[in-house]
């Protein structure tokens, strides 16, 4: 792990840096960086529904292109489909040696949609967690974990810009790994789909409709299947599968025991391995591609399935009587 302690000289100090996107991550690393004393672009289109926004909080906001020729480090913070015709068109063409060219995520890079030259630094920050929380635990003084790794070091100083990148994030005050784009980018695809994003929602919605088409109400389903779902969780944040398992009742803890590995069973292993092998061998990387290039038919679809189930008006009014906030 590194901390702030392991940033010796200040390699960014004085250094311009374009943040590309104001997005749930751009809005974040621009504001951070500026409040921990750099000199800060944000890169956005003409149109942009974000530049009143940048603007508002005292950021200078510029095109991608001048961003690109004026600044020496170039964060791309763009939606991860979009950054192909983005560099293609409006990056590639303005790189000057010596530039670094950053990421927070490795699947352009890693999947050989983005080839830069080899006079630039390509190398990675990217923070374990959303932009809302990287921008929140920065103001409290905290910040959240990043990754660090370096794809291309034409300066011998790329980890050493990354460090100082990190540390203004304030992802130092509590620690980053270094790993290489490989790893981040297979293990962030892999975690999103088998467990925190796809795995998550199917295991609720299963529980879910198995309860309401035994009879049960739908509201008793949502609060067993989603609602606490949230208190579990935090307990494992804070103190792991022990901490969790101190707290919840010994007859929950027996069930747990008893039924976990019937239900996340060596069926659904397997098929978590073949999950893992699709994203490795690129299969997942070109489907995604092609999703995109043919204007998202599956994604598309299922978006509007999903919205049909019966959790999301159970939810919905749920969570109006419980007042709870971010419904709108
Ligand atoms: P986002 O969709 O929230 O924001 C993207 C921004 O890019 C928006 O401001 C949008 O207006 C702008 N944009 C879109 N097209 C553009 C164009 N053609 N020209 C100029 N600007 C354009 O994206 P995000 O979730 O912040 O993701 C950015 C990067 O951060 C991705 O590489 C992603 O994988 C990575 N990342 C995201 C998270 C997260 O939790 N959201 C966490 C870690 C890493
Ligand atoms: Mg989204
Ligand atoms: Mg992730
Ligand atoms: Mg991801
Ligand atoms: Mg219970
Ligand atoms: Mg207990």
């Amino acid at each position: 792990m590194y901390y702030e302690n392991d940033v010796q000289a200040d390699v960014l100090k004085g250094k311009k840096i374009a943040i590309l996107g104001y997005g749930s991550q751009g809005h974040a690393h621009a504001l951070n960086l500026k409040e921990s004393g750099l000199d800060v672009l944000v890169g956005l289109r003409e149109d942009s529904n974000s530049r009143s926004k940048a603007l508002e909080s005292g950021l200078t906001v510029k095109s991608v292109d001048d961003c690109v020729k004026e600044a020496d480090v170039v964060m791309v913070l763009l939606p991860d489909e979009k950054q192909k015709e983005v560099y293609d068109s409006q990056i590639e063409k303005n790189l000057k040696p010596g530039q670094s060219l950053v990421f927070a995520h490795g699947f352009n890079i890693h999947y050989k949609q983005i080839v830069p030259p080899e006079f630039v630094d390509v190398f990675m920050v990217a923070p374990k967690g959303p932009g809302h929380l990287v921008r929140r635990t920065y103001e409290k003084g905290s910040g959240v974990p990043a990754l660090i790794a370096v794809h291309q070091d034409y300066s011998s100083n790329a980890k050493d810009k990354a460090l100082a990148y990190a540390k203004a994030l304030g992802s130092l005050r509590v620690g980053a790994i270094e790993t290489s784009f490989k790893e981040e980018t297979e293990t962030d695809l892999f975690g999103e789909q088998a467990v925190l994003c796809g795995g998550v929602t199917e295991l609720i919605k299963a529980g879910f409709d198995t309860l309401v088409e035994a009879g049960y109400q739908s509201e008793i389903a949502y609060f067993e299947c989603l609602h606490e779902m949230k208190l579990i969780v935090d307990l494992l944040y804070e103190g792991g599968f022990e901490k969790m398992r101190y707290s919840i009742s010994d007859t929950a803890e027996y069930g747990d025991y008893r039924v976990g590995r019937r239900i996340v069973n060596q069926e659904v292993r397997n098929e978590m391995k073949k999950v893992l092998s699709e994203i490795q061998d690129a299969t997942f990387a070109n489907q995604w591609i092609e999703e995109n290039r043919t204007g998202r038919p599956f994604y598309n679809q299922v978006k509007a399935d999903e919205l049909k189930h019966p959790i999301v008006n159970t939810g919905k009014s749920l969570r109006t009587m419980m007042k709870l906030e971010g419904d709108k």
